[in-house]
């Protein structure tokens, strides 16, 4: 999608500090990191929200995962551990809307989320 600033940082139009790129798959460092270490994991394709997902795309969520836990160890998240979230929906804290995997690490998280 043209205007979707997630688009154009995979596409490379817009810089980002990526840690792992595949064919369909980008992982980069987050521009107003929540923690010492916060990534984002996207696909390639634009998708809106998790909600858009059908189970066509079970594939590439699987790589989506399974990317996230590479990119984490790229990170040097392994030590910390790591937490993984996905905003879905404004209400949720979705601001952009192209379906990203937040990664965060480097410090403690509480439970139940704020
Ligand atoms: P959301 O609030 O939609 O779950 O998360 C969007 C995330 O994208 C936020 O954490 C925000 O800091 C990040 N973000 C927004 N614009 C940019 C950008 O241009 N570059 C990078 N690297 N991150 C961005
Ligand atoms: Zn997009």
């Amino acid at each position: 999608m043209s205007s979707c600033i997630f688009c154009k940082i995979a596409s490379g139009e817009i810089p980002s500090k990526k840690v792992l790129e595949t064919d369909d798959i980008v992982a980069f460092h987050d521009v107003n990191p929540q923690a010492p270490k916060h990534l984002l994991v996207i696909p390639r394709r634009h998708i809106e929200k998790l909600a858009d997902l059908n189970p066509t795309d079970i594939p590439l969520v699987g790589r989506l995962v399974v990317a996230a836990g590479e990119a984490a160890r790229l990170a040097g998240m392994e030590a910390d551990g790591y937490r993984l979230v996905i905003n879905s929906g404004e209400r949720a804290g979705q601001s952009v809307f192209h379906l990203h995997l937040h990664l965060l690490s480097g410090r403690d998280f509480q439970w139940p989320p704020g």
